[in-house]
C-alpha cells in the first residue's frame, strides 16, 4: 500500500464528512466502541509514530467522549456498554514504556502491548529499540495486559505450517515462562490472518486475536478476528475526532477494505 495515496484520499474523505456532520446531524453519534492501535509514541519521523504531545491529546478526547477501559473488560462487555475506548500497542517499541507509559498513567489508563519473540524480526517496520524483559514487567504489574505478536513479524499467510506453530507457539511458551506470563490475546502482524493461524490459536488456548480491520468494535465480533483501529502519525486531531464516530468508523472499514483488495490485486 503507498501509505501517501492513502492518507491524502482519507484526508479528503474525513472532510467530507466533518461537512455532512456539519450540515446534517448536530449530535454527531459517538455511540461507538473501538479499539485502537498504536505503534511507536515519539518523534520520530516513521509513519506510524504518534508524539507524546498528539497522543496525550488523543488520550483525552477519548476520556471526554466515553471510557477507556483494559481490553479484557471491553470483551466483557455487554450491549449496553458502548462509548467504551482501549488503547494496544503493536510491535512493543521502548517509547511505549518512555513516553506513552507515564502519559497512560497520569488518567490512570492500563494499557495492551502485544510483544514480539526472540530473534531477527523479519518485515519489522522500525529499527525502534524494543521492550526488554524488565520493562515489560513493570507494565505488566502496573496492570496492563501483554499479548503476543509472533516470533519474528512475518505475514502469516506467507508461512509453511511447521513455520506457522513455530512463529505462534514454541517460542511463545518460552517466553510465557521468562516474563512469567501467559499470553492470552493476539495480534496478527500487518494484520493479516487465516483460517489455519486462526485455528492454531484456538488450539493453543489464546482468548482473542486482533486484526486492524478499523471498523467499530460490536460484542458479537468474531472473537479470533476483532477489529481495531490503526492510528497513525498523519491523523491530526481534527480528522481523528471525525473519524470516531459511527460515520467516520463505517467509512474507515469500508476505505481499509478496499486497499486490502487493491493490494491483493496488486500481489
Ligand atoms: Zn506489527
Amino acid at each position: 500500500m503507498k501509505i501517501k495515496l492513502s492518507i491524502a484520499l482519507r484526508k479528503i474523505s474525513l472532510k467530507v464528512i466533518q461537512k455532512w456532520q456539519k450540515i446534517f446531524c448536530n449530535n454527531k453519534d459517538l455511540n461507538i466502541s473501538a479499539i485502537l492501535c498504536y505503534h511507536d509514541i515519539s518523534e520520530k519521523e516513521w509513519d506510524w509514530s504518534v508524539t507524546p504531545v498528539e497522543f496525550e491529546d488523543q488520550i483525552k478526547y477519548l476520556l471526554k467522549v466515553g471510557r477507556i477501559v483494559r481490553l479484557d473488560k471491553l470483551i466483557r462487555s455487554g450491549k449496553e456498554n458502548r462509548s467504551l475506548f482501549t488503547i494496544t500497542f503493536d510491535d512493543g517499541y521502548e517509547s511505549v514504556y518512555k513516553n506513552a507509559f507515564p502519559i497512560l498513567e497520569k488518567y490512570n489508563v492500563k494499557a495492551t502491548v502485544f510483544i514480539l519473540g526472540k530473534g531477527k524480526h523479519t518485515d519489522l517496520l522500525s529499527e525502534a529499540e524494543l521492550l526488554n524483559e524488565k520493562q515489560i514487567k513493570k507494565l505488566r504489574s502496573a496492570g496492563w495486559q501483554i499479548g503476543y505478536h509472533s516470533k519474528i513479524h512475518s505475514n502469516l499467510n506467507d508461512l509453511a505450517d511447521s513455520d506457522l506453530v513455530e512463529s505462534l507457539v514454541i517460542d511463545k511458551n518460552k517466553l510465557e515462562k521468562n516474563l512469567s506470563l501467559n499470553f492470552r490475546y493476539f495480534s496478527y502482524p500487518f494484520g493479516r490472518y487465516s483460517k489455519k493461524a486462526k485455528k492454531v490459536l484456538k488450539n493453543e488456548g489464546y482468548k482473542a486475536a486482533f486484526t486492524i480491520e478499523g471498523s467499530e468494535y460490536k460484542n458479537k465480533s468474531d472473537l479470533y478476528r476483532i477489529p481495531r483501529v490503526t492510528i497513525d502519525k498523519h491523523l491530526y486531531f481534527t480528522d481523528f475526532k471525525t473519524l470516531f464516530t459511527s460515520e467516520g468508523l463505517k467509512f474507515n472499514n469500508l476505505f481499509t477494505k478496499l486497499l486490502n483488495i487493491k493490494d491483493r490485486l496488486q500481489k
